[in-house]
């Protein structure tokens, strides 16, 4: 006799999470029954159903909507904490940040560089284009309709003058538009990247959003992204995503520019300090 495993929501229990999981239930063989929801879990973390930080339903509750025994569950989640893309504490089960491995490198590697920083506009430039694209065309009902709340979230966070929330839902909606375009390489690739970003390794975010009618302008980007990929405007969601990205490296180049300049400025007092008769 076969279980069927239903939807993501069973797995969290946060309902602001809660995404379906596109392949529906699967059959489970009970004689290896640990090892098919070990499996099975995998494969929602890989196919990002399930995301790093979001925290499982209790293994009770788990065990019981899952209809499946708890030493079943309890070594299935062994299995994957032993992989490292689960953590258990007092707190519960969470997905771990099985990316940080890798992004604490990358971060060392790019910090302060703007050569690097040029190189990652252009990589991003690239990739967010091509991620609006095929959002537009694979983006199913429960990513549109986490588009659409994640818009309204940023609309919000504006109208409030609100830039700390405005910036991170700025960081999910690019993460929602990778989700929608199911590549899971280009899913994981880009949550490492989203990292960086979110601790300003590459940038200083707040520095861009302070600057005069940078938030006006980012706002129009990220409605003109949401909007052609919710209404399956490939060629539209790509130049949007690719506008926003040249804008962004423009921006940031600017201020640069305006910091070098104040530095020389200020050489120019201090030097007059040093010199006599000053
Ligand atoms: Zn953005």
């Amino acid at each position: 006799m076969g279980i069927m495993l239903h939807q993501s929501r069973l797995w969290t229990s946060n309902p602001a999470t809660f995404r379906m999981y596109p392949y529906g239930g699967l059959m489970i063989r009970p004689a290896k029954l640990a090892d098919a929801i070990a499996d099975y879990i995998e494969k929602m973390i890989l196919e990002g159903v399930l995301r790093p930080g979001e925290k499982l339903a209790a293994e009770r509750e788990l065990s019981e909507k899952l209809d499946v025994s708890r030493p079943s569950l309890r070594e299935a989640l062994d299995k994957l904490q032993g992989k490292g893309l689960l953590e258990t504490s007092k707190a519960g089960t969470v997905v771990a940040q099985f990316l940080s491995p890798l992004s604490r490198p990358l971060a060392e590697l790019f910090a302060d560089k703007p050569r690097v920083t040029a190189d990652y506009f252009e990589y991003r430039r690239i990739i967010e284009g091509q991620a609006a694209l095929l959002a537009a065309t694979r983006a199913t009902d429960v990513d549109r309709a986490a588009l659409k709340e994640c818009r309204e979230r940023i609309r919000r966070a504006h109208d409030l003058d609100d830039p700390t929330e405005e910036s991170s839902a700025d960081a999910d909606l690019h993460l929602l538009v990778y989700e929608a375009a199911h590549n899971v390489v280009l899913l994981h690739v880009m949550r490492v990247f989203s990292e960086l970003l979110r601790n300003d390794v590459l940038y200083n975010r707040n520095q861009l959003y302070r600057r005069f009618g940078v938030l006006d302008q980012l706002l129009k980007h990220h409605l003109a992204i949401a909007d052609a990929i919710l209404s399956g405007d490939g060629k539209a969601a790509e130049k949007a995503a690719s506008d926003h990205m040249k804008y962004t490296f423009e921006t940031i180049e600017e201020i640069r520019r305006d910091e070098a300049r104040v530095e020389v400025s200020l050489r120019r007092v201090s030097r007059s300090d040093l010199l006599a008769g000053g």
